[in-house]
């Protein structure tokens, strides 16, 4: 890295920067819903709107109590199905892939299913249909968690509208954001009027938790800028690499308490007004990635997740495959404590958090413990130009 861009921080998500300007009760404003969305739900965060997704469903099948998730995906999935007091399955994952193994899941659905969580991570699409299908025929419901997927449509309709019900996060680093956040979204009437019904009876306003947010969006307002980012988000990054602590370094160790309680107006506006940027910054995003994805896929051995048929996704990060875990930790080795946005997305599979009491009797996950080891993200942040782009290229060809 030349000495000014190692100045610069990439974060290893492309999140809509933030403006003081939003702070002002002037502006423009659009909902805060992913766009083909049109109605929504606001949520604390990504995995309240789980929770109340969760106890929706309950309240339908209560006889039922297990939740079937991807065994690769984020551990807060795991944390909200805890919180409900349901059962985890694991399902494992297809070879190479995040999503679900389709045969696995339709041997584990079964009439004490309550819900199946396809999940779109990294802006790519999960095979939804299938779930259903596996769900349908087991009396049983379908949750898309499109934590990753703000704007991500399959066959011209947005993520979230294909299952019963869909979740999106605002969390930072997922997108457009209010520090913490979510939206809920459901295809059909009565299935929105269930989940506000249930959003009212369980939220209520905590005025400790939503100064603590505002407080916390203002900071991100203020630091979300490369330099600042160098201090703020990368010195505690390099610290806890250097520590060999991966987990830290990603933000993988949550809580096991779930805030929930209603975001404030303030909060939302801000929110709201920098919502008006998303459709011009996701093209942005878009057009770079297509740009990008010739020069990765030309990496020997490299697989470089992009659209399945029908699918028009959205660009955080660039989602990359290596041939082993050995080759994957060299790359990572040599460019990971550089400021250029290369990281690791869940750093495990869920039975192999140790601070996760997944319990995963008998299950298969080899598939996905062979994905959390041989993965890799790069930046698709407009703060990676071009040149630094090719300089990560140029550095990993040379780690292969
Ligand atoms: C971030 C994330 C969540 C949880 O969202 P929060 O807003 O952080 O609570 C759930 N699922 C996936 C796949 C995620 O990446």
């Amino acid at each position: 890295m030349s000495r000014v861009s190692a100045l610069r921080e990439v974060p290893p998500t492309a999140g809509l920067p933030p403006r003081w300007s939003d702070w002002w009760p002037t502006g423009t404003r659009t909902p805060l819903l992913p766009p083909g969305v049109e109605s929504g739900l606001l949520q604390s965060s990504g995995t309240a709107s789980l929770v109340i997704a969760l106890e929706t469903l309950r309240q339908l099948k209560p006889d039922r109590h297990v939740v079937i998730v991807p065994a690769y995906t984020c551990p807060l999935v795991a944390i909200a199905v805890a919180h409900c007091g349901l059962e985890l399955r694991l399902c494992d994952t297809a070879r190479d892939h995040f999503d679900f193994d389709p045969d696995a899941l339709a041997a584990l659905c079964d009439n004490r299913t309550l819900a199946v969580i396809p999940t779109h991570l990294g802006g790519r699409t999960a095979d939804v249909a299938h779930s259903l299908v596996c769900a349908r025929a087991n009396g049983a419901y379908v949750i898309e968690d499109a934590a990753q997927a703000w704007g991500a449509q399959i066959n011209g309709r947005s993520v979230g509208l294909h299952g019963d019900i869909g979740f999106f996060s605002l969390a930072v680093g997922k997108g457009i954001t209010t520090y913490e956040g979510g939206v809920l979204a459901a295809r059909e009437t009565s299935m929105r009027e269930g989940l506000r019904a249930m959003r009212e009876r369980v939220l209520e306003r905590r005025l400790g938790w939503e100064l603590l947010r505002t407080l916390q969006l203002a900071s991100y307002t203020a630091l979300y800028r490369p330099a600042a980012l160098r201090v703020a988000y990368g010195a505690p990054r390099r610290r806890a690499l250097r520590a060999g602590d991966w987990i830290g370094a990603v933000g993988d160790a949550f809580s096991m308490t779930i805030p929930l309680h209603r975001v404030g107006a303030w909060r939302r506006r801000v929110g709201e007004r920098a919502a008006v940027r998303w459709p011009a910054f996701a093209a942005t995003l878009r057009s770079q990635a297509l740009r990008r994805l010739p020069q990765l896929r030309a990496m020997p051995g490299v697989q470089v997740f992009a659209d399945s048929p029908g699918a028009e996704g959205a660009w955080p990060f660039f989602l990359l495959l290596l041939p082993s875990q050995p080759v994957r930790d060299r790359v990572l080795n040599g460019l990971a404590a550089s400021p250029c946005g290369v990281s690791r997305l869940f750093v495990e599979a869920l039975p192999d958090y140790a601070y996760l009491t997944v319990r995963a009797e008998n299950a298969q996950v080899s598939h996905a413990r062979d994905f959390a080891a041989r993965t890799l993200t790069i930046s698709n942040s407009p703060w990676l130009d071009d040149a630094r782009f090719s300089e990560v290229t140029a550095r990993m060809r040379a780690l292969l």
